[in-house]
């Protein structure tokens, strides 16, 4: 269990906060505005109402006991910049914070954080690959162009054994996971058989996933 710090609780910041606290961990979640502060402080571990580009106000909340610091402020950029270099002063090390435009992103990426997120973009980008792909379910970046990619075989897939699936990407591609009702196999042998209904694990780069996207119909 860690503890977090999100800061900004419209959507984005809540939703966070939120999937943060159902994973187990606590949050304290500020805002400028005292209405959501109030309306929030049951769901969250803590909420506290504060103007984050005020440095002195954000020196009284020991920020450097969180994990991580999400800077959820999308709209006016000059509060989320200005919150951002202050909570950088403060000695936070791991600090997230969303983005809204390029010139956001530009500024932020000089600020030198650990990740600037895109919601809309990201959305956006899972949105596609599921309607392009909809037999992945999910995937994960795991760098250097690979990734893992959740698989579930569609009604109408004809069996095939995993060799057969793999076929011209034996080396690169590699199936991790065989899940079929409750029965999980790790790391299945080449001659077994997948079939419809079936979740499959796989990792790879994603030029040869691709590749054999369309036998996964
Ligand atoms: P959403 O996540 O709903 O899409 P958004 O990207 O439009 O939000 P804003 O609504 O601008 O972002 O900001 C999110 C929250 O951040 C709001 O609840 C707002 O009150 C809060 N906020 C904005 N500026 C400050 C500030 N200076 N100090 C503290 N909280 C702030």
């Amino acid at each position: 269990m860690a503890h977090f710090t999100v800061i900004g609780l419209g959507r984005f910041g809540l939703t966070a906060s939120i999937e943060l606290i159902h994973m187990g961990h606590t949050v304290t979640g500020i805002d400028k505005d005292e209405k959501l502060a109030e309306q929030y402080a049951g769901q969250l571990t803590q909420t506290l109402i504060c103007d984050v580009t005020d440095e002195r106000a954000l020196k009284e909340l020991n920020l450097c006991q969180s994990e991580a610091v999400l800077v959820a402020i999308g709209e006016d950029m000059q509060a989320s910049l200005l919150c951002t270099l202050h909570i950088k002063n403060l000695g936070v090390k791991d600090i997230w914070v969303k983005a809204n435009t390029a010139a956001h992103h530009t500024i932020l990426s000089k600020l030198g954080v650990t990740r600037i997120v895109h919601p809309e973009e990201e959305m956006g980008a899972r949105v596609a690959q599921a309607l392009n792909y909809p037999m992945v379910s999910d995937y994960l970046s795991v760098g250097h162009g690979n990734y893992i990619v959740d698989i579930h075989l569609p009604l109408t897939f004809q069996p095939t054994s995993i060799k057969q699936l793999i076929k011209g990407f034996e080396n690169s591609i590699h199936c991790l996971l065989l899940k079929r009702e409750q029965e999980v196999t790790q790391s299945p042998s080449a001659s077994h058989i997948v079939r419809e209904r079936d979740t499959l694990i796989m990792y790879g780069p994603k030029e040869a996933l691709v590749r054999i996207a369309p036998r996964l119909k």
